[in-house]
């Protein structure tokens, strides 16, 4: 019997808890997958203790032969797997068994929504990886020493809500991870469903899996253990296979592994690259976006192998930012061993690696798009706003990517992005020169812009951006194909042959008949604009808002001011409509002139999601001249 002492008794996190009773009840169906999270974690410990190795070759304590062993006790109905990995010591426990460290953990079960199916791939997503050991066990046991240090620990809980943590001799380093079998799962004590389970989704790991032989007893009629190893799976990393040896299900399972996901990824491209850069990638495109893909401190990058040693996880320098969502290995035959993320960010190997990364990726995402449509709109949902960034980072495949972007636009007047640069230009009316798009903080402000009245009127589509990303994407995208992007709500509209010389007569003469209007509008709301001119944008509403050609547009404004950013003063343009009786009833008020063209601003920033400086003051106006109206016994002035 081992000796035992500081033993403590600790609490789980009420998150912990939660997700594991959840977890429990969701993944029952799937349940063999308990196993490929043990090894999973095992051959990780491996990886990190070749990696730590090489630094400090002590660490081996003359035990070289890393391995992963699964063995089970039918009398003591106990299934082990066990590592001669990096292993853990207390603190190490606490924080990596005990806790669940992933921030959003609350959100993330606030999301879950009851329906089994739904919430098995959301769990799975979460990555819950050594907590899968409760779906069959009742009790998960784990004792581990860290190499190097002296001390081990063994750490057991029954995944209701305490774990207890004690000291615990361990010869041997690396963990042992022992599960106690629920009432019913002596199925798994078996040497045939082990190996299955194990070549099924374990295949892919690089370190031997071995298990003890078993032979036939004759006398007890029954198969019993020899002494004798034998490995499991193939033990040879998966990239460095033939392609045609490596069937789907294989590179499926790979990526769980390397993802820490639990379902299956969209897509994958797996490549040998020779020349002056040796180098093996296998890049995988998620299935789903992690639930905090937008937080910074999410794990993103690849696994870097060097001559099959791993060396980092989560190495973002071989990928730009706009592709953090890809995951996979890169393994290089050119970079020293003792490389270091130091060294990574100067390397011209890197540079080199990360170029022809980006370009699979960009070469798979076009394929997608091309040859398999509703798997890029899949992506598309999930990353589509990540992709964006791209326009603005990276300056070499701008083309590229600008052809993989997808909006929604007034052609289908639905939220989904689903319409290309190349489809807008297809459509293009004849005479039209320009892309048109308006930017906006909702899909519902874009659609219902008072801006795309006349194009709305014209046939013309234009491209509903309402995405906060978007703003950084047009201010980098200036055309495409030779087509300039125009913002509908900047500059003096000019719809250049798609206006025909009657309507472009007619404009100049409002112009000059409400010139004397559009001053006293100007005069009457000072420095709150730049102008007051006439618009040939409106047919229903009387006034818009724009920027002018140079200045900031308010969407980004709007923006920048959220993040607490500085943005420079300016202010826009308003324009009003001659056509609309409020505007035609202007140029006839005496009495309340000022409060009507108060109203007429304050509305026109209403409806592009502005907030009001004042807004009392605007209801109150508003107020006044309803009773106004009313009190006269009048509807609106309308000119007869
Ligand atoms: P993930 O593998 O996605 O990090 P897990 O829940 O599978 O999440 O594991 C949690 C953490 O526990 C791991 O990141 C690792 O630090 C630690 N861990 C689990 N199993 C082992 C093991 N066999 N050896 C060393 N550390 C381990
Ligand atoms: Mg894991």
């Amino acid at each position: 019997m081992a000796e035992t002492a500081n033993k403590e008794t600790l609490s789980f996190q009420t998150e912990v808890k939660q997700l594991l009773h959840l977890m429990i009840h969701s993944l029952y169906s799937n349940k063999e997958i308990f196993l490929r999270e043990l090894i999973s974690n095992a051959s990780d410990a491996a990886d990190k203790l070749r990696f730590e190795a090489l630094a400090r070759p002590e660490l081996y304590e003359g035990d070289g032969d890393l391995k992963i062993r699964v063995s089970y006790d039918k009398a003591a109905r106990t299934i082990t797997v066990s590592d001669n990995g990096i292993g853990m010591n207390r603190e190490e426990v606490i924080r990596n068994i005990g806790t669940i460290a992933k921030s959003g953990t609350r959100e993330f079960l606030q999301s879950l929504t009851g329906d089994q199916a739904k919430d098995a791939q959301l769990i799975g997503q979460f990555g819950v990886g050594f907590y899968s050991a409760f779906i069959v066990a009742d009790k998960v046991t784990l004792i581990t020493r860290r190499a190097g240090e002296k001390q081990g620990v063994r750490w057991e809980s029954d995944g209701t809500g305490e774990y207890t943590i004690e000291d615990f001799d361990k010869p041997a380093r690396g963990t042992d991870v022992i599960l106690h079998l629920r009432e019913g799962e002596d199925e798994l004590l078996s040497e045939w469903r082990l190996k299955s389970i194990i070549r099924k989704y374990s295949d892919h790991i690089a370190l031997p899996i071995v298990m003890k032989k078993t032979r036939w007893d004759a006398d007890k009629k029954e198969e019993v253990l020899t002494d004798e190893d034998e490995t499991v799976n193939q033990a040879s990393a998966l990239w460095t296979r033939p392609k045609n040896e490596i069937t789907e299900e294989q590179y499926h399972e790979f990526y769980k592994h390397v993802a820490h996901d639990f379902e299956a990824p969209l897509a994958y491209t797996h490549n040998k690259v020779e020349g002056r850069h040796e180098y093996t990638q296998l890049l995988y495109i998620p299935s789903r976006a992690p639930f905090d893909l937008w937080d910074r401190h999410q794990r993103r990058g690849l696994k870097l192998y060097v001559r099959r040693v791993f060396i980092m996880d989560d190495a973002e320098q071989l990928l730009p930012t706009y592709l953090r969502f890809v995951r996979g290995v890169v393994d290089s035959a050119d970079l020293p061993l003792n490389v270091s993320r130091e060294i990574l960010q100067e390397s011209k190997d890197i540079e080199a690696i990360r170029s022809g990364c980006t370009k699979r990726v960009l070469a798979l995402l076009e394929d997608l798009a091309g040859n398999q449509p509703d798997k890029y709109k899949k992506f598309w949902s999930e990353f589509g706003r990540v992709l964006k960034e791209g326009i603005g980072e990276d300056y070499a495949n701008k083309e590229r990517i600008a052809k993989l972007l997808r909006f929604a636009s007034t052609h289908t007047d639905t939220e989904e992005q689903s319409v290309s640069l190349a489809d807008y230009v297809s459509r293009m009316k004849e005479g039209q020169e320009k892309i048109y798009y308006v930017t906006a903080e909702s899909f519902l402000a874009a659609k219902n812009s008072p801006h795309l009245e006349i194009f709305r009127k014209k046939g013309v589509e234009v491209l509903l951006l309402y995405d906060r990303v978007d703003e950084w994407v047009v201010g980098h995208l200036d055309e495409f194909e030779g087509k300039p992007l125009q913002s509908v709500a900047k500059g003096g509209l000019d719809l250049g042959k798609l206006e025909d010389e009657q309507e472009k007569k007619a404009h100049e003469q409002q112009a000059s008949e409400y010139k004397e209007l559009t001053e006293k509008i100007k005069k009457t709301l000072g420095e709150r604009v730049k102008d007051v001119r006439v618009t040939s944008r409106l047919t229903s509403s009387p006034a818009c808002l724009v920027a002018d050609e140079y200045d900031m547009g308010s969407n980004l404004q709007r923006i920048l001011k959220a993040a607490g950013q500085k943005v420079p003063n300016t202010v826009p343009i308003l324009e009003i409509n001659p056509d609309h009786p409020m505007v035609q009833r202007l140029k006839y008020e005496e009495k309340r002139f000022d409060d009507w063209a108060q109203l007429l601003f304050d509305q026109a920033q209403l409806a592009e999601g502005a907030t009001l400086e004042d807004p009392a003051g605007f209801v109150k106006r508003l107020n006044e001249l309803m009773l106004d109206l009313a009190g006269g016994g009048s509807r609106i002035w309308t000119p007869n």
